[in-house]
């Protein structure tokens, strides 16, 4: 059966994920016909954001929703660089950015929560906005809207909107579909991440919120959240991905980490590829990309997510000047520079010094590192810097005040 829907000021947003579903909120808060298609069946619980930054809770906070997100998360104030074997730290403290955001810290929580959330508030004003098992798999725009194609139950449908936002993320078949570029990298470690209940901060000293080790066998990082402790490592290289997830792997290694945890009861446990690109365009027409559809980078530094955030706020809010008659291409031509600027010149760069930075393996030049930093953090000035960089508190300002 085919069926056709029109709607002459539809946005159609693609992935219900976190960048699709704030997008798709902003825009139906505003009155703007909005629906989303998401080819899963239910919303992705899998384990994979789970820092927050400043910025992007104060953005979240425009929709009421960074009240709900600080009941289900942690926040931490300090973070640390540490060598496993001696204990020497480099500990960072936002207290010295306190003056800068009304939230001076990391936020720890899973990147679910948010998405649970956002869909809630968008099925309150919109029930019924977002279709599951819509797997898009086709789309043809004019110079009056774009027609989606996309397989649901068996069946093959046709949803006709005004415009249409690619937040389907990293293998994106909207970028696909645009055939605009997406250059830059795979790294070529590939990294692991599991999560366990296990009491950590009650038999390792000194543990903070976030902490990123340097050891003998290798760096690996600890993050808590409301819930666990998220532990992660790049297994060695040539490891296949059923020597990385085999149980007796990780067990060994997490009891290298903590012999008192062991056996360790592992909740979530998950390889994944570390990228660098970024689309050559984010507008091309009617079509728009935006979060991982648009630029991917190394997790080491929590970015990813907030960087799709902070595009979904900037794009919802020229989508909505574009439903209320503003000229669109100037505007959308104008959210691509912001915000690849954004990912090129500040997300990149700085999660490819924090992925390089822990990834030293020569110890003598770990411990030169360690020393930098303890510097650094001597330094108020360079202290606040870093901090304002790693917090992406000077990637939103700058994209928001580039002309
Ligand atoms: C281990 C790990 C840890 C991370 N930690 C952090 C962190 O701490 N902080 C941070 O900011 N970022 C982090 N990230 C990155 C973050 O998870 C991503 O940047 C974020 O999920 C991107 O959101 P998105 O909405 O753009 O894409 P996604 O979350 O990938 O959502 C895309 C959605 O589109 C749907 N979709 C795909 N194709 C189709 C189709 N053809 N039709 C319909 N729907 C489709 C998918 O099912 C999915 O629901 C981490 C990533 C990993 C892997």
């Amino acid at each position: 059966m085919e069926r056709t829907v029109s709607d002459r000021n539809r946005v159609i947003v693609v992935g219900a994920g976190p960048v699709g579903l704030v997008t798709a909120l902003i825009l139906a808060r505003a009155g703007v016909p909005v629906t989303v298609l998401e080819q899963a069946g239910e919303l992705h619980a899998e384990p994979r954001a789970s820092t927050f930054h400043a910025p992007t809770l104060e953005l979240l906070d425009q929709l009421g929703i960074t009240a709900q997100l600080l009941d289900l998360g942690r926040q931490v104030p300090r973070w640390q660089y540490r060598i496993f074997e001696t204990g020497e730290s480099a500990v960072f403290d936002f207290g010295v950015i306190a003056d800068e955001t009304p939230y001076p810290f990391r936020f720890q929580c899973e990147q679910v929560n948010l998405v649970k959330i956002a869909a809630a508030e968008l099925e309150k004003i919109s029930p019924g906005a977002i279709v599951f098992r819509a797997n898009v798999n086709g789309m043809k725009q004019d110079k009056d809207g774009v027609t989606v194609t996309y397989g649901h139950d068996g069946r093959i449908e046709t949803l006709r909107g005004a415009w249409l936002v690619g937040a389907d993320g990293a293998a994106s078949i909207v970028r696909a579909k645009l055939d605009v570029g997406f250059d830059g990298e795979t790294y070529p470690a590939v990294s692991f991440t599991v999560g366990t209940p296990f009491a950590f901060h009650e038999h390792m000293p000194d543990l903070l919120g976030v902490n990123y080790f340097w050891s003998d066998f290798g760096p690996f990082s600890m993050f808590r959240t409301k819930l666990m402790w998220r532990v992660g490592w790049s297994p060695p290289p040539g490891a296949s991905d059923e020597e990385t997830l085999s149980d007796a792997n990780v067990q060994a290694k997490m009891a290298k980490m903590c012999p008192a945890g062991a056996p360790f009861e592992l909740h979530t446990a998950r390889v994944y590829h570390v990228h660098r690109r970024v689309a050559a365009r984010f507008n091309v027409g009617r079509v728009v990309l935006a979060g991982d559809a648009a630029h991917l980078n190394s997790p080491a530094g929590g970015f990813g997510m907030n960087g799709g955030v902070h595009d979904a706020f900037n794009l919802a809010d020229k989508m909505i000047a574009i439903a209320n008659g503003a000229d669109a291409e100037p505007l959308l031509d104008y959210y691509t520079r912001q915000r690849r600027s954004a990912a090129v010149d500040d997300i990149h760069s700085t999660s490819d010094a924090n992925y390089r930075r822990h990834r030293e393996a020569d110890p003598s030049k770990r411990r030169e590192l360690l020393t930098d930093l303890q510097a650094l953090i001597a330094d108020r000035d360079r202290h606040r810097a870093f901090l304002m960089d790693n917090a992406l508190i000077n990637s939103y300002r700058r994209s928001i005040a580039l002309a």
